[in-house]
């Protein structure tokens, strides 16, 4: 099957495109228009933008709404998790305002919600994929983005952060990873 990807960051694309296989992502259109992602759970903000995309291509879509949790902020920054330190911050600011109000050690989670809408016939689904981890003292590694030089998956116990593992590591255990290996049962268990 071919899905579109509701996404216009590029590093999620290939982060799907990957672990999607065998089927096939193509990016969206450039004049498809998305919503913004203003509702109060990843569910609902992956399922308007795959919504949004089944409409405008007629096609297979898909979308992912993601973000990571803080038990020691009660669950924050949540769905708002890429505004976190304001409307514009960048991934530095926003991981130094996680790393000043949360204590090194303390629980997170990364949560991703993959959202699947066929406009053939109006079939819907959603599926979660969770990893948890603690916040490290202080950022470390190049690799991944957002809040990963931080993220200490418990999935590991080498002591490296998100940021310090591979692509192919990250996959294994990421909210990305596990969401996408359920939407492939999912789809394999409906046909
Ligand atoms: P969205 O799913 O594009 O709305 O992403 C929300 C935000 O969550 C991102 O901007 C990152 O700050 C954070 N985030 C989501 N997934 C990851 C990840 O795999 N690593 C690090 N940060 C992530």
């Amino acid at each position: 099957m071919r899905f579109v990807l509701a996404t216009r960051n590029a590093h999620k694309a290939e982060e799907f495109a990957h672990m999607l296989a065998p089927h096939g992502v193509d990016p969206l259109p450039d004049d498809v228009v998305l919503p913004p992602e203003d509702g109060e759970t990843f569910a609902e903000n992956a399922l308007g933008k795959a919504r949004a995309a089944a409409r405008a291509t007629g096609r297979v879509a898909i979308a992912d709404d993601s973000g990571i949790a803080s038990a020691a902020l009660d669950g924050r920054p949540g769905v708002r998790s890429a505004r976190f330190a304001g409307e514009d911050a960048t991934d530095a600011e926003n991981l130094a305002k996680l790393l000043a109000e949360a204590p090194a050690g303390s629980a997170v989670a990364y949560i991703c919600a993959l959202a699947y809408v066929d406009p053939s016939d109006g079939t819907e689904h959603v599926v979660e994929g969770r990893c948890t981890g603690t916040l490290a003292a202080e950022p470390r590694g190049d690799g991944g983005f957002g809040y990963d030089p931080a993220f200490l998956p418990d999935d590991r116990d080498d002591g490296r952060t998100m940021a310090e593992i591979t692509a192919a590591e990250k996959a294994a255990i990421s909210h990305r990873g596990r969401a996408a290996r359920a939407l492939l049962a999912w789809l394999t268990s409906a046909g």
